[in-house]
């Protein structure tokens, strides 16, 4: 969608309505928890009303963008008639309803009007306003576009820091392909308002415990390549993860570690949970690894997509997945 006519219809569903409820997916990043923090804070600046719910409690690295506690975590009893009660639901940085887990029900439901903020490729039809602009890096861009665009000077410091930290982290620390000059532009208007990076990064990367750093160790001494050196592949298995004490969040970072190899072109990481193996699959190039995370159930970007498998044991989803990498790498 051309940015003039996406920011004109985010303007006009805001005039149209007063009560906003905000959500994001199942294990949020900082790009769908700073969207939405963002978006909140200006909605309650222009007077409207507006409440964050989400079906997963914010990760502990990124509970210092929430620093009035503003977010939600879903209580059907205690939320759902916000849910169904309000005129306009958004749910943000997602395009698939089951990504709201317990929420997804009572969105449906729900006689809101409903709209997504995206940039993720192939949106479910489940809403009435798809704003989606899939050249974006970010979900955060597109607000701060939304947002600049409805008034600029109502993005304040507190708003400017949860775009920022949706920026960094999904240009993989401006560092992506879609990183242009128009986000380096838009984050230097961040940085004007007052965001300090340091303080961002520090507490996204550098506030881990000593036991995810150990099992980062023990993830890269078990790291292993397969078809001639183009797929890298490492896992996690939930007796790991309880010994070093790591929640599931606590490990999203990894598959990037584990793709930093000369000659590799694809990463599959492979995470044992208590109910199936959850799958991050990244590539470098042409090398579509949504489609191969679609086989799954999964989706996401060409060159970052994940996926679950539920009831599969750690062993066979990673024989199952490598084996069906073939498809795409042949392609
Ligand atoms: P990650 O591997 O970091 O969890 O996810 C990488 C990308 O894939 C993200 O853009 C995320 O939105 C998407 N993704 C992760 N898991 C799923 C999933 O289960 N379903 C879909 N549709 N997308 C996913
Ligand atoms: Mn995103």
């Amino acid at each position: 969608m051309e940015h003039q006519e996406l920011t004109g219809i985010f303007r006009k569903l805001i005039d149209a309505n007063s009560k906003f409820v905000l959500t994001t997916h199942v294990n949020p990043d900082a790009d769908g928890l700073g969207s939405e923090l963002a978006l909140s804070r200006f909605l309650g600046k222009i007077g409207k009303e507006c409440v964050v719910i989400n079906h997963s409690e914010t990760p502990a690295n990124h509970r210092f963008l929430d620093h009035d506690n503003e977010i939600r975590t879903f209580v059907p009893e205690r939320d759902k008639d916000l849910v169904l009660g309000a005129d306009v639901l958004i749910a943000l940085d997602m395009n698939n309803p089951g990504r709201l887990r317990s929420l997804e029900k009572y969105f449906l439901e729900s006689p809101a009007t409903k709209i997504i903020i995206d940039h993720h490729l192939e949106a479910d039809d489940f809403v009435d306003y798809k704003l989606i602009d899939l050249d974006s890096p970010a979900t955060a861009e597109i607000v701060y576009r939304c947002l600049a665009a409805y008034d600029t000077n109502l993005i304040d410091k507190s708003i400017a820091e949860a775009l920022y930290a949706g920026l960094m982290t999904d240009t993989g620390s401006f560092r992506f392909p879609r990183t242009d000059g128009e986000v380096h532009r838009i984050v230097g208007h961040l940085l004007d308002l007052g965001v300090d990076p340091f303080y961002v990064y520090h507490n996204l990367f550098e506030e881990n415990s000593l036991g995810r750093t150990r099992l980062l160790g023990e993830m890269l001494s078990t790291l292993d390549l397969a078809y001639d050196g183009r797929v890298s592949y490492a896992s996690i298995s939930l007796e790991q993860l309880k010994r070093n004490n790591v929640v599931p969040d606590d490990v999203d970072n990894f598959v990037n570690q584990a793709g930093a190899i000369s000659g590799v072109i694809m990463t599959l990481f492979f995470l044992e949970l208590d109910d199936g193996v959850k799958i991050s699959f990244r590539s470098k190039g042409e090398t579509p690894v949504n489609e191969l995370a679609k086989l799954y159930g999964g989706g996401g970007h060409k060159n970052a997509s994940g996926a679950r498998l539920t009831g599969v044991k750690l062993g066979d989803a990673v024989r199952r997945v490598l084996a069906d990498a073939s498809q795409i790498l042949t392609k």
